[in-house]
């Protein structure tokens, strides 16, 4: 059985984090810089990167949970590092280290996950949207992404 040690290196090495050379592309294609409005370097996915790499506690930051696992900052990444991985690996291990406080489960496809605080930006703009898109506010950022995706395909 691994120690926490050996977990955070294997997450490491699965989404090769190490082979990281900061160069943005990941954040400049990231949809959570759309989804919300306090968008920051700290929720983007070369800051979620480099706190990783610097030894800061990732699995206790509540920017984990803004993602959306898209993989889009992958499809772009000259180095091939996953930053839909390294947030997985560490929501599991933040989830098996006792649940953040304020968690909810998504109706959608049953994974727990953080509400965030964008809800009163959010429903300003969809002030004119049917009920049903409104409804995405209670969904997991995933399951957002998608219901977003379909409307817009
Ligand atoms: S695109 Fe890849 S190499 Fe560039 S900052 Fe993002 S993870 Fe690092
Ligand atoms: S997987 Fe997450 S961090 Fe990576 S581009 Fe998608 S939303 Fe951004």
């Amino acid at each position: 059985m691994e120690n926490r040690e050996e977990r955070l290196r294997r997450i490491e090495k699965e989404s090769g984090i190490d082979r990281c050379v900061e160069c943005g592309r990941c954040t400049a294609v990231c949809p959570m810089a759309e989804m919300y409005l306090n968008f920051s370097i700290a929720m983007s996915p070369r800051g979620m990167i480099k706190k990783a790499l610097t030894g800061e506690r990732l699995a206790a930051d509540r920017n984990l949970w803004y993602c959306t696992e898209c993989n889009a900052g992958s499809d772009v990444c000259p180095q091939q590092v996953s930053c839909r991985d390294l947030v997985r690996g560490m929501r599991r291990l933040a989830l098996d280290e006792g649940k953040p406080e304020g968690m909810s489960l998504c109706p959608c496809c049953g994974e727990p996950f953080l509400a965030v605080p964008v809800e009163d930006f959010v429903l300003g703009r969809l002030r004119e949207e049917p009920p049903n898109v409104k409804e995405w506010l209670k969904l997991c950022p995933a399951c957002r992404r998608e219901g977003y995706l379909r409307k817009n395909a």
